[in-house]
């Protein structure tokens, strides 16, 4: 029976695992395919989360249909009501925050403390989105001929299409959808397939909170098999990617063939500089947790450390001996710093980077290994890695890696580090250490990246600011904020003409 299958969910008996179905036109469905893939824990892979359904284009089109015909009703519901709903759901998620964020940290591995703050980050895009229910401010403006009237309102654009990364599972679901259902559009999201259960978790808040059917749906699968035919489909007119910089070419080809509203947020390779006049203990404190927080795994993170010379050598002893004490393991231990990278062929690559790097030269002064070995034999787990000396044009100073590795690069000042920053095809994040306030606002005008922190690492983003980035990070649109409003709506300018006369702009003038 296709009943909530979230609230209640049916289990395997051999394998006692939840087994998630497609969520179309708020029914539990199986997928056309009738194949399954399963959900594993990387922290121990024997933790089976769930078996969630490998779907393909015809579970796409049944989705977008059951968005098509959701939109109908709820492009015409008021926005304050609308937005209503999404104020129940952030308090559905407020009860449910410590359970998410456990589920969570069993999916992908991100230590509890951050995968509490996953949560708490749609619950805050929750409320911000709601607030814009009674906003949506569009401009009325004075008409250049008498008796007319003239003002541009916000519509919605229609059917969107979604497709997440699983390194914020549970955010980046949330900074789609909740703007796009609070502008009166329907969407059809497609979770990664590491993290799927968690963007369940927010949907079943919208749910219960009672947004109704149709308007939300989950298509869970493979990138070519349910993202492409999502991004194709003739009926999606926008389509919200956030991934690689590889997946998003894709995704931007095909949504420019059809003439697609398209948001791609891609890939970083972000630089934190470090001024002799820093305070060290403060950067030092920043680099780790940029560093290493979410295993690296930020598109965020702080994978390009610029030391000015006069602090180098003290800076690389001292950060490299808080990276060796940093404490891998079990996210859900409450003492554990890192966990692991998402999957084996994460890892594999964070390890041939290390390769890599040897290979260029650059100095392995940390980690470097893959831990396997007791506690760690049935996960994805590597040391805490940091490299010096590294050149600013070594690979490993230039392409993302997407884990814990740490590339220490030295600079003579501030206008060497700002151009080692900018020397990269990304544009996301940067930062600078530094006490002289004409230095940092130098650098807050120079750094070429979407996000500028002072005195603060790359990573940490608030969801009422603008996200994104410059470069092959993007492709100029913003999440969060008001950036998110003006991709999920299209502007209509309305005029009304009440002279009862034919009026011509630009022709019925007295000069
Ligand atoms: P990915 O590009 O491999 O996958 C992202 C999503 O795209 C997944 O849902 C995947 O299934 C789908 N996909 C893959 N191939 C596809 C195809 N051919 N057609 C359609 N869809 C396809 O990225 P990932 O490994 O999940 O996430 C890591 C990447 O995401 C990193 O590059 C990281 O920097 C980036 N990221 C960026 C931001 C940001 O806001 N800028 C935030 C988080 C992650
Ligand atoms: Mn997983």
């Amino acid at each position: 029976m296709a009943t909530d299958i979230l609230a209640s969910p049916a289990t395997l008996s051999h394998t006692q695992a939840k087994v998630f179905k497609n969520f179309i036109d708020g029914e539990w469905v199986e997928s056309s395919t009738g194949e399954t893939f399963e959900n594993r824990n990387p922290a121990d892979t024997r933790d089976l989360v769930g078996i969630f359904q490998k779907s393909a284009k015809a579970d796409v089109d049944a989705a977008v249909e059951a968005a098509k015909s959701a939109f109908a009703k709820w492009r015409l519901v008021p926005a304050p009501r609308r937005a209503e709903l999404v104020f129940r759901a952030a308090e559905i998620l407020i009860e449910r925050k410590e359970e998410h964020a456990r589920e969570m940290t069993r999916e992908m591995g991100k230590v509890l403390k951050e995968t509490r703050g996953d949560v708490q980050e749609a619950i805050d895009a929750a409320y911000y989105n709601a607030g814009e229910g009674r906003r949506m401010f569009g401009p009325t403006v004075p008409s250049e001929l008498p008796n007319k009237f003239a003002m541009a309102v916000r519509q919605p654009v229609g059917i969107c299409g979604m497709i997440t990364p699983w390194n914020f599972p549970m955010a980046i679901s949330s900074w789609k959808l909740l703007p796009a259902i609070v502008c009166g559009n329907t969407c059809v999201i497609k979770p990664a397939q590491d993290t799927p259960a968690s963007t369940f978790n927010l949907v079943r808040a919208f749910t219960d909170a009672g947004v109704p059917k149709g308007v939300v749906n989950i298509v869970t699968g493979f990138g070519p098999d349910v993202g492409t035919p999502l991004a194709e489909h003739p009926d999606v007119r926008a389509i919200s990617l956030t991934g690689s910089s590889a997946v998003g070419r894709i995704i931007g080809g095909i949504a420019a063939k059809s003439f697609k509203h398209c948001s791609l947020e891609l890939g970083g390779k972000n630089p934190m500089i470090v001024l002799d006049d820093a305070n060290l203990d403060l950067a030092i404190e920043g680099g780790l947790w940029g560093g290493f927080g979410t295993t690296g795994q930020r598109c965020t993170a702080t994978s390009r450390i610029i030391v000015q010379k006069g602090i180098y050598r003290e800076f690389v002893e001292r950060y490299v001996a808080r990276a060796k004490k940093l404490k891998v393991g079990n996210g859900l231990d409450e003492t554990v710093d890192m966990g692991p990278a998402i999957n084996e062929k994460q890892l594999q690559t964070d390890l041939s980077y290390v390769e890599i790097g040897r290979n260029e030269g650059a100095k392995l002064v940390c980690g470097g290994d893959r831990l396997d070995k007791g506690e760690y034999q049935h996960g994805w787990f590597m040391e805490p890695t940091v490299f010096i000396d590294v050149d600013q044009k070594m690979r490993i100073a230039q392409e993302e890696i997407f884990g814990p590795v740490v590339s220490i690069i030295a600079c003579d000042g501030l206008e060497d580090a700002i151009e080692i920053a900018n020397n990269i095809e990304y544009g996301l994040s940067s930062a600078i250490y530094t006490k002289d306030v004409n230095k940092a606002f130098a650098a807050m005008r120079d750094l070429y990246a979407g996000i500028t922190y002072i005195n603060a690492p790359t990573i940490g983003a608030e969801v009422h600011l603008p996200f994104g980035g410059t470069k092959a990070t993007g492709n100029g649109h913003r999440e969060g904020g008001i950036g998110a409003l003006d991709f999920y709506t299209e502007w209509k300018s309305i005029y009304v003409d009440y002279s009862d006369t034919l009026q011509k702009a630009q022709i019925d003038r007295v000069d």
